[in-house]
């Protein structure tokens, strides 16, 4: 976008200088080893990034996917990110839905400068395809108007709710988040698709991180490359008449790790379970997923 791309020096900031052999963090891993950040709260100043943000006049795009009975998370999911998620700063919410109408009638209000796009798509029978096929739906609006109307793409799970800060410091050029089920354990526990078959096949030998299909995001061109990569990957396995394990989490872990993608990584803060309690090295559950009756929501 041509006027975001201004380069004005940033306002004059005062804060605390960084110390070398002071590191905020010792008890986390806070880089990969192709150097991507691995975000922690204490790592990072947000008003140092907020001020960079604003000044290059960069938009952001949430979106989510509210399909059949799942149309029951979506007011508490937007009302808890107007309290929490990129407060201050203007956002899009793109809602694919079934039941535009329905979407309609919750009423649900947002701030100045933040609204909420209703976007139609079908529903499909089985659960699998609702999530699978966002992959698809994703990569098609990339092209329509995503690339026009935001610059950056966060992609989540409606059944979710946001508790604490999420703000400008998850945004890069593609980003991932470490799954709160995986992250301390070893390669032989992720649950990546382990048939050569597979598009999404990954040797139990190889991987870095387990990464959870509920959260991704980027610049729009990245978050359209990501999408309709797994898109096709998954085509190509509907074709071969084999289905993904962990279904689009599981191209998307696979496409993480061949591209060694992920340019920046959310840890657990900004992916949580309602049940899982809390843990030492957590400093903020920022975003919480909600328990579920399963069986129930998903027929
Ligand atoms: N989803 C939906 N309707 C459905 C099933 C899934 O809208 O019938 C969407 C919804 O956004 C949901 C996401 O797909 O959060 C992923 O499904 P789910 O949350 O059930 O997966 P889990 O987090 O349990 O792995
Ligand atoms: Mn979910």
């Amino acid at each position: 976008r041509i006027n975001g791309q201004k380069e004005n020096r940033l306002q004059r900031m005062l804060y605390p200088k960084p110390e070398t052999l002071k590191p905020p963090r010792t008890d986390v891993l806070t880089v990969s080893p192709w150097l991507a950040p691995i975000v922690w709260e204490g790592s990072f100043n947000t008003e140092i990034l907020n001020n960079q943000f604003r000044q290059k006049g960069w938009r952001v795009g949430l979106t989510t996917f509210a399909i059949k009975k799942y149309i029951r998370f979506l007011k508490p999911f937007i009302e808890t990110a107007e309290k929490f998620f990129m407060v201050g700063l203007p956002v899009n919410y793109y809602v694919f839905t079934d039941q535009a109408s329905n979407v309609t009638d919750l009423n649900i209000i947002v701030g100045t400068g933040r609204q909420i796009i209703i976007l139609e798509v079908p529903s499909y029978e089985r659960w699998q395809d609702v999530t699978m096929r966002r992959m698809q739906m994703i990569s098609d609006v990339c092209q329509q108007r995503f690339a026009s109307e935001v610059d950056y793409l966060v992609c989540v799970d409606v059944d979710m709710r946001f508790q604490d800060h999420v703000g400008v410091e998850i945004l890069s050029d593609v980003f991932g988040t470490l799954h709160p089920a995986f992250f301390v354990k070893g390669r032989d526990k992720f649950t990546y698709e382990r048939r050569p078959e597979s598009q999404a096949y990954i040797p139990e030998d190889e991987g870095d991180f387990y990464y959870a299909g509920g959260y991704f995001g980027g610049k729009v061109e990245e978050v359209y490359k990501l999408t309709n990569h797994c898109h096709h990957a998954m085509l190509t396995d509907k074709a071969n008449n084999i289905e993904a394990i962990w279904h689009d989490e599981s191209y998307l872990n696979s496409y993480f790790l061949y591209n060694k993608k992920p340019t920046k990584i959310l840890s657990p803060e900004y992916l949580w379970n309602e049940m899982d309690g809390t843990a030492f090295y957590l400093r903020k559950i920022r975003f919480i997923a909600l328990q579920k009756n399963m069986a129930e929501v998903r027929t």
